[in-house]
């Protein structure tokens, strides 16, 4: 999940110097990173949300930052960027045994697209009531209707994750 929020913060395509500061917070004391590190944000003009999917043996296979103003694309969430990246570097669209934490609970595009690809487990940060579809508002990932049910692990670093998306907003 460090990982996914710095993905966040950063953005994914910036060069290694630049990401070095804002990987401070991650040490001890983390806490007082949010802060700091979202003004990189507010220069991407993007809500930081951060995805990263890790392949079975737990290697890093793709990033997606939110990516929606930056392209104006509205499907450019962090999580369906992941998802296109991880399923080329396989070279095929099920990413069975694969994992993808973001820092944000899917909406229903995001959970449907990771329901398509057949993820075995999705680990979020914070809660989304407005929008969630891991559980807010709809539960679309654990939809017994649906033959695909990834495990979902919710609300992992909820707090941090959640600050750095109030001070976004702020
Ligand atoms: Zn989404």
């Amino acid at each position: 999940m460090r990982r996914a929020l710095e993905i966040a913060v950063t953005g994914p395509d910036l060069p290694a110097d630049t990401s070095a500061g804002p990987g401070q917070p991650d040490g001890p004391g983390g806490a007082g990173g949010p802060g700091g590190m979202v003004e990189g944000a507010g220069v991407l003009g993007d809500v930081p949300v951060g995805a990263v999917v890790y392949g079975p043996d737990g290697t890093e296979l793709a990033v997606g930052r939110n990516e929606r103003e930056l392209t104006g694309d509205p499907t450019a969430h962090a999580e369906v960027l992941a998802l296109r990246r991880a399923a080329a570097r396989l070279g095929r669209w099920r990413l069975d045994d694969c994992t993808l934490v973001v820092t944000l609970e899917p909406c229903t595009m995001c959970a449907g697209a990771l329901v398509l690809s057949r993820i075995s487990t999705v680990v979020f940060g914070a809660w989304e009531p407005k929008t969630g579809a891991a559980g807010s508002l709809w539960d679309v990932l654990r939809d017994r209707r649906l033959n695909h049910r990834p495990e979902v692990y919710p609300g992992v670093l909820e707090a941090e994750n959640a600050a750095v998306l109030r001070a976004f907003f702020r």
